[in-house]
């Protein structure tokens, strides 16, 4: 017997290696472009114990392992060729305990987070993608629709259980292994060891407004200029994200999409001040009065899965407004090459609470790099922010309401 199989033989769970039926279902990630990836074997941990074991193969053999929770790394991280991938799908108990604390183990995906949070009224400040896991998310810090009001998701992490690379299973907190519950909140994962569960603390979940502001394809300039002035400074409770999408075929698309913690009137009175600023037609289209969590799932992104092979994005953070000649530099960038399929290029704005934590507080927040006085030159890649924050299927039960901006 190999030394793999003698792991195989000591788990709760299962070691699937090539050959065997459910291999390839299980080694694939999320994202089609690593579905090729071979990994030795893939373990599917059934308790935390299998992960300890796993962990200690790994010190005592000398093998790579790589954690995996969701499998949506775009970097491709929770995939290998040369070692073991340790699959924590099967661990995703949630539970809610006393003052909207929860316990999530780290294989759980955000829609079933979203919807056992519903069942006690709380909910958590995670991102849009349904089948994304809670643990890349939290370890690569988190952005979300609640992120202004309440800021990123490693900064709800109360405290976590890992295993560390020497086998040990520790629990860590503001005072207990602080240097790793520091690392832990927005580092990245797959360094420090494997997180098996993380404890937040859940806020109340609160209604929200969904809206959807496009615009014809002359604006795009002038939207963006619009938006840059308007939404780092709107209110905590509002997100509104810009996206600009070329594809062959199609004329250019601007919109700005999000949510706010308002009734509708509320939020369009917030949106005059954009659309004001913007001064052209469009069409809003806004649902009203949801739970945040059937928000979510109205607008949840398609599954990874379906993502082109090719796929590919890079991000950037500025600290000030993004001059003109920048932005006339991006939009050509992005309208000259046409036979690059359908592009996107997003704006994001993480003021509000995304802020109000100290930059050397938690692992996640690098120095804001200055806005470049000229066209953007190529530069290293920082770390890469959310995909956007759109998405268009609406429930049944909350029918769009279509209105002509100002
Ligand atoms: C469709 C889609 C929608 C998205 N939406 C958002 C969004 O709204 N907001 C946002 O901020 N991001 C979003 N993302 C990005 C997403 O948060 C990251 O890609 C994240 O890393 C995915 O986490 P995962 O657990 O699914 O990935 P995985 O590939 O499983 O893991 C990501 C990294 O974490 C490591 N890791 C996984 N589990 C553990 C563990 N238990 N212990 C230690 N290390 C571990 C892996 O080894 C890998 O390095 C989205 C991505 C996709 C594909």
């Amino acid at each position: 017997m190999g030394v793999l199989e003698d792991l195989g033989s000591t788990l709760d769970g299962e070691l699937l290696t090539p050959g065997e039926s459910r291999y390839n279902d299980a080694r694939r990630p999320g994202i089609a472009r690593f579905r090729d990836v071979h990994p030795r074997a893939v373990v599917r941990c059934a308790t935390v114990r299998d992960v300890v074991r796993t962990v200690a193969f790994a010190r005592d053999t000398g093998t790579q392992v790589v954690p995996r929770g969701g499998g949506h790394c775009f970097a491709g991280r929770s995939s290998t060729s040369d070692g073991v991938v340790l699959d924590l799908g099967r661990l995703r108990t949630i539970s809610v305990e006393g003052h909207g604390r929860a316990v999530i183990e780290s294989g759980a995906r955000l829609g079933q987070v979203y919807d056992v949070l519903h069942q006690h009224g709380q909910t958590l400040p995670v991102g849009c993608g349904l089948t994304v896991g809670v643990a890349g998310l939290t370890l690569g810090g988190g952005l979300g629709l609640l992120g202004r009001r309440h800021g990123l998701t490693c900064d709800s992490l109360v405290s976590a259980q890992v295993v560390l690379p020497d086998g040990r299973l520790v629990d860590c907190d503001a005072d207990r292994e602080p240097d790793l519950f520091w690392a832990l909140r927005g580092a990245g994962g797959g360094q420090l060891g494997v997180v098996t569960s993380f404890a937040f603390t859940t806020v109340p979940e609160p209604h929200a407004t969904h809206f959807e502001a496009t615009w014809p394809e002359a604006n795009a300039a002038e939207v963006i200029a619009a938006w840059q002035s308007w939404a780092p400074d709107a209110p905590d409770d509002i997100t509104a994200n810009l996206t600009v999408t070329t594809e062959p075929g199609h004329p250019l698309q601007v919109v700005v999409s999000g949510a706010a913690v308002r009734d509708v009137d509320a939020t369009l009175s917030l949106l005059n001040q954009l659309t004001a600023l913007a001064d052209h037609h469009g069409e809003l289209r806004v649902m009203e009065g949801m739970p945040h969590s059937e928000l979510k799932r109205s607008i949840a992104m398609p599954d990874a899965r379906e993502h082109h092979r090719g796929a590919s994005g890079r991000s950037e953070l500025f600290s000030s407004t993004l001059p003109d000649t920048v932005v006339t530099a991006l939009l050509d960038g992005l309208t000259t090459d046409q036979t690059r399929g359908r592009r996107h290029l997003s704006f994001f704005a993480l003021g509000g609470a995304y802020n109000r934590v100290d930059s050397d507080a938690t692992g996640v927040r690098p120095s804001h790099p200055e806005v470049p006085a000229g066209p953007p030159r190529r530069r290293r890649r920082r770390r890469r922010v959310d995909r956007p924050l759109v998405g268009d299927r609406p429930p049944t039960r909350h029918r769009p309401r279509l209105l002509e901006l100002p």
